[in-house]
């Protein structure tokens, strides 16, 4: 599989002279496994990679999946801009989970609401298929994806993604269960106890990826202003990659606070925290325009 990063960023897409490094758009990584192109999220990063893929083709027909995570402006906001969907010659597959009482569908739709955008999602040209689903496993080509729901408010998926004997893993916006549940407060050990739980079904899901693209997107120091936001702390997502014996964790959804020299630095803290391990597992952050071959 060829992985390629088109945004990186979380929350809000961040551009300016301190985030030239690792790139200022939001989430959106291509894989291409075989002769297939998945997409997973449609942050302000999928611009680019869409005037990509039409360069690319040469005015052949396109076939495309596009994986969303959830509906959080961060994974949704480039989908209006994303010109393959507005050619005639395009079969986009659009996959996600329904959200808290509307389609997936009704999510899109609104966002391209006359009064956000000033073109309907209906207006455009392409063959554009919408499949829900709520986890579980499903086959594109010889290509196997599974999907578990994360711990994020909303709806919230992560993928498994296994192709030639190789796995790469997307799971963006994720806080652990025993620290959500810890901070609530109400269940007490109980509760720290029910997430621990929880946690160790999201470490068999990831367990053995070749990539694990993880979000991190809080230092350790900044996470205890940040519990039940959803997202998860430099530490906790190196654990999950350790226990899960991934062979390289991909630093993702950076957060807009943090420039490149913070993000540089918090790849240094958890080389260090893999090396006292002494662990083989490879660390760096996701970089726009990277490309990675698994
Ligand atoms: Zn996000
Ligand atoms: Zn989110």
């Amino acid at each position: 599989m060829r992985v390629r990063f088109w945004g990186t960023r979380g929350s809000i897409a961040t551009p300016g002279s301190f985030t030239l490094g690792y790139g200022g758009n939001t989430s959106c990584v291509e894989v291409r496994a075989g002769q297939d192109v998945l997409i997973f999220d449609a942050g302000t990063g999928i611009r680019e990679l869409g005037l990509s893929l039409v360069e690319e083709a040469r005015g052949a027909p396109l076939t495309l999946h596009l994986f969303i995570s959830h509906t959080h402006w961060d994974h949704i906001q480039g989908f209006p801009f994303f010109v393959p969907a507005y050619l005639p010659s395009t079969t986009l597959h659009v996959y996600g989970s329904p959200g808290q009482g509307r389609s997936l569908e009704k999510i899109l739709r609104g966002q391209m609401d006359s009064d956000y955008f000033p073109v309907a999602l209906g207006d455009l040209s392409s063959t554009m298929q919408m499949h829900e689903f709520r986890g579980g496993e499903f086959a594109i080509g010889d290509t196997t994806i599974s999907a578990m729901y994360l711990n994020h408010p909303g709806m919230n998926l992560g993928y498994r993604i296994v192709h030639g004997g190789k796995t790469v893993v997307y799971a963006t916006d994720n806080e652990p269960y025993r620290y959500t549940l810890d901070h609530l407060g109400r269940r007490a050990e109980a509760g720290r106890e029910f997430g621990g739980r929880l946690d160790e079904e999201f470490v068999r899901f990831v367990a053995g990826a070749d990539l694990y693209i993880g979000e991190a997107q809080y230092t350790d120091e900044e996470y205890p202003a940040k519990i039940g936001w959803g997202h998860s702390s430099l530490s906790a997502t190196v654990e999950v990659a350790l226990k899960a014996h991934v062979k390289s964790l991909a630093l993702f959804h950076h957060d807009p606070m943090h420039g490149d020299e913070t993000v540089s630095a918090m790849v240094a803290v958890a080389q260090r925290l893999i090396s006292s391990q002494l662990s083989p597992l490879r660390c760096f952050a996701a970089r726009e325009g990277q490309i990675l071959d698994v």
